[in-house]
C-alpha cells in the first residue's frame, strides 16, 4: 500500500476513533472539539489557516475554516463532523475501530461522513497555495445530525466562504442538485371537558382535530396538485400525519388533543410561506367555536435545496461522474451554503442506506475515485483560470 493510502486510512481511523455523537437528548450529545481539533492540527500542517468557531452558546461545538490560498471566489469541501447515536449491540464490529474487513473500512461515521473530510485533507495534499489562483476551504460543521445549528451559524453569521461548494453526504458518487426540505409541527386543540351525555357541557378538541385533519387532506390534496418535479421519487410534497393524541375517558368530553405532521416540500416552497399557508387554513376552519388552537414547530426544519443545473459545479460534476445531477430524500446542509451564495452540489462515496446503521461501512474501492474527483475539482475551480468559472 503506498505511504499516500496508508495515511489516509489512518485519518480514516483516527477520526472514527473519536466519538462525536450529535443528539437532541442530553445523555447522547457529544463535544465535537476533539474532533476539529484533531482535523485543525493536519490541516494546519498542509498549510492551510485555519479558524474554529463555537457555535453561539454552545462552547463544546464548533465549526472549522480552513484555507488555503486567497481572494475571492474558490471552492469549499463541507462535511459535517457529528454522527448519529448507536446502537453498541447490535453491531458486530467496534463502532469505534475503524476495522478493515472484506474490502470495507467499519465504523460509526465511516460513509456518514468522517472519511469524506480525510479524503478531502488527502486531495488537498497535492497543492500548496502557490498553486491556487482561487482558495479552497475546508469546511468542518458541528450539530449537522442535530438540528443543523453548525450550518445555520454559518448562514447567521452571513460570511461568504467561496463560489463552489461540494458536501460529501454518501450520494454513490453520483452528483445531486436538490432535495426536499422538512417541516414538522405539533397542532394542539384546547377545548373544555363535560359529562358526555350533554355536550353543552364542553367543547370538543377531539371533534375539532377531525375538521383540522379534513381540512389538512384537502389542503396536501391542493400542494400535490400545484406541485410536482419529476426529478425526485416521490414526485410530489407530502404531508404525513404522525402521532395524535387526545381524551382519557369515553365518558368525557375531550378537552385537549395534539397531531403531529411532518411535511416534505419540494424545492420553491419556502418553509415560512409554509408555515403562514398551515396557521391560517386551520384558524378560518376553528374560528367559530370556542376551541383554541395552537402550533408549536417540532424543530426549526430544513428549506429545500435547488442549485441551478447550470451551475458550474453542476456542469463539472456531471462531466467528471458521467452522471446527470439528481434528487435525494433526505436533507443537508446545502441550503445553507446556497444562502451564503455558493452554489452547492451534494457528491461522496458510500450509500445512505448504509448510514445511521449498524456496521456502517465504505467501501475501500470508492476511495480513489473520489480523490481523483476532489483534485479535478480543485485544479478546475482553485487553479486554473476563469475557463470553467
Ligand atoms: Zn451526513
Amino acid at each position: 500500500m503506498p505511504t499516500s493510502e496508508f495515511r489516509l486510512l489512518d485519518h480514516i481511523r483516527q477520526l472514527i476513533a473519536i466519538p462525536s455523537v450529535s443528539s437532541a437528548s442530553p445523555q447522547w450529545d457529544q463535544s465535537n472539539r476533539p474532533v476539529i481539533d484533531l482535523l485543525a492540527g493536519w490541516l494546519e500542517q498542509a498549510g492551510f489557516t485555519v479558524r474554529i468557531e463555537p457555535l453561539p452558546d454552545r462552547p463544546d461545538k464548533a465549526n472549522l475554516i480552513a484555507t488555503l490560498g486567497s481572494g475571492p471566489g474558490g471552492l469549499v469541501l463541507a462535511g459535517h463532523t457529528d454522527t448519529v447515536p448507536y446502537d453498541a449491540g447490535r453491531w458486530h464490529y467496534d463502532p469505534f475501530g475503524g476495522i478493515v474487513a472484506d474490502g470495507r473500512i467499519y465504523g460509526l461515521g465511516a460513509t456518514d461522513m468522517k472519511a469524506f473530510l480525510a479524503l478531502a485533507l488527502a486531495a488537498a495534499r497535492d497543492f500548496t497555495a502557490r498553486d491556487l489562483r482561487r482558495p479552497l476551504v475546508i469546511l468542518a460543521t458541528a450539530n449537522e445530525e442535530s438540528g443543523m445549528e453548525g450550518a445555520r451559524a454559518l448562514a447567521a453569521a452571513g460570511q461568504p466562504l467561496g463560489r463552489h461548494a461540494l458536501i460529501g453526504e454518501p450520494t454513490g458518487l453520483k452528483p445531486v442538485r436538490m432535495h426536499k426540505g422538512i417541516l414538522m409541527e405539533a397542532i394542539r386543540i384546547e377545548g373544555r371537558s363535560g359529562h358526555s351525555s350533554d355536550p353543552a357541557l364542553g367543547a370538543n378538541a377531539l371533534e375539532g382535530m377531525h375538521r383540522v385533519i379534513a381540512e389538512l387532506l384537502q389542503w396536501r390534496a391542493e400542494l400535490q396538485a400545484r406541485y410536482r418535479n419529476p426529478l425526485f421519487a416521490v414526485e410530489v410534497p407530502t404531508l404525513n400525519l404522525g402521532h395524535i393524541h387526545g381524551g382519557d375517558n369515553p365518558n368525557r368530553i375531550c378537552a385537549d388533543c395534539e397531531l403531529h405532521i411532518d411535511i416534505r416540500p419540494l424545492p420553491g416552497m419556502a418553509l415560512a410561506e409554509l408555515r403562514g399557508a398551515l396557521h391560517e387554513r386551520l384558524g378560518r376552519v376553528l374560528v367559530d367555536g370556542e376551541l383554541k388552537l395552537s402550533f408549536t414547530p417540532l424543530f426549526e426544519g430544513i428549506e429545500a435545496m435547488e442549485t441551478p443545473a447550470a451551475a458550474a459545479i453542476v456542469r463539472a460534476t456531471e462531466e467528471l461522474t458521467g452522471a446527470p445531477a439528481g434528487a435525494v430524500g433526505f436533507g443537508t446542509e446545502g441550503p445553507y451554503l446556497n444562502a451564503l451564495g455558493m452554489e452547492t452540489v451534494i457528491l461522496g462515496p458510500g450509500s445512505v442506506e448504509c448510514a445511521h446503521q449498524p456496521d456502517e461501512f465504505l467501501a475501500l474501492a470508492t476511495l480513489n475515485p473520489m480523490l481523483d474527483l476532489l483534485r479535478s475539482l480543485i485544479g478546475r475551480f482553485c487553479v486554473q483560470d476563469d475557463r470553467a468559472q
